[in-house]
């Protein structure tokens, strides 16, 4: 079933333990169209970016299945830009700059060809914008999955409770799931964050994994433990597009297939990280990709 996603695709400028880019490619919807390129062979894509952006990199979503025709190229602007730096435990970081540029009067055109799109993901973006996308589909989907940050907390609280309201699921991390909600207790943070209008909360807390809150229901899923974690940009974004991407290719968005979705998930930003920015999800193989889903199984897999 097809899969349309919005939100940022931009520069990114990475400094982690491991090394420091300059600008390279990133962005919420670049992250997740990659990962579920991998799952979904119709992946379209809504965003903006100025004339500066790469027609390579463009090229590089488009050999992955991308539809860009939603990508809106503004001549003589600049593409958003966005600069972080982690702590020493990865799990942390700090926004070091932020650019809007492109960003800040970005209106979102949605193609005809992708009106009828079953799963919507609302990556990283303004709220408002996430809120006028889904006024703008002629149908509702099946499925409308929201991502976001505590910068739109800090500066959208308001438009981002009007979006919360319309949407099936949110994924947070835990430190966004505790300022959203004001509860430190994740279980408790879940039933808040549930009664603001998503039936389905997913909690992502980095190296330690993701838990899945459905119906008085929870579900966790491991991260896996790597020997090697460079930089964990987009971890988050390619997690949600693995999740999204594997409920598109399977139609099923039922509590136990969102269990098989989080594991899909988990092990696409398994590879994320291994390098800087997107590179790891340019050349993977279904195989790679099946042989990490079978650690997962093993990682936590024990008889009683
Ligand atoms: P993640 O590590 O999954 O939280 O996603 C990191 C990506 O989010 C980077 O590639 C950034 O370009 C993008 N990003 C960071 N801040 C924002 C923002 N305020 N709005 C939209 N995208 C952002």
């Amino acid at each position: 079933m097809s899969l349309l996603t919005v939100g940022s695709v931009a520069f990114d400028a990475l400094e982690t333990p491991f090394g420091k880019t300059d600008k390279i490619i990133g962005g919420a919807a670049t992250y997740i169209t990659l990962s579920a390129s991998y799952f979904t062979n119709e992946n379209n894509l809504v965003a903006v970016v100025g004339d500066d952006f790469p027609q390579e990199m463009i090229d590089i979503l488009e050999s992955h299945g991308v539809d860009t025709t939603g990508l809106e190229i503004r001549p003589g602007e600049k593409t958003f830009f966005w600069s972080g730096k982690y702590h020493n435990d990865m799990n942390t970081r700090d926004t070091i700059d932020v650019q809007l540029n492109v960003m800040e009067n970005f209106d979102p055109v949605i193609p005809e060809a992708y009106g009828n799109c079953e799963f919507l993901m609302l990556g990283n973006t303004a709220p408002a914008i996430q809120k006028l996308v889904i006024e703008r589909l002629p149908n509702r989907p099946k499925l409308i999955m929201l991502d976001t940050m505590n910068f739109w907390m800090n500066i959208a609280w308001d438009d981002l409770m009007e979006v919360i309201k319309l949407v099936d699921v949110l994924t947070v991390n835990d430190e966004e799931a505790r300022q959203l909600s004001g509860e430190y207790s994740l279980v408790k943070a879940a039933a808040k964050i549930g009664a603001m209008g998503p039936k389905t909360v997913i909690i992502k807390k980095g190296e330690h994994g993701a838990l899945l809150f459905h119906g008085g229901h929870i579900f966790f899923a491991p991260a896996l433990p790597l020997e090697e974690v460079f930089d964990p940009t987009g971890a988050g974004d390619t997690f949600a597009g693995g999740f999204i991407g594997y409920l598109a290719s399977t139609g099923d968005v039922s509590f136990n297939n969102m269990k098989r979705g989080i594991i899909y998930g988990s092990a696409m930003a398994s590879f994320c990280v291994e390098k800087f920015g997107a590179e790891r999800l340019f050349n993977l193989t279904i195989d790679e990709i099946n042989e990490r889903v079978a650690k997962f199984v093993q990682l936590s897999a024990f008889e009683i």
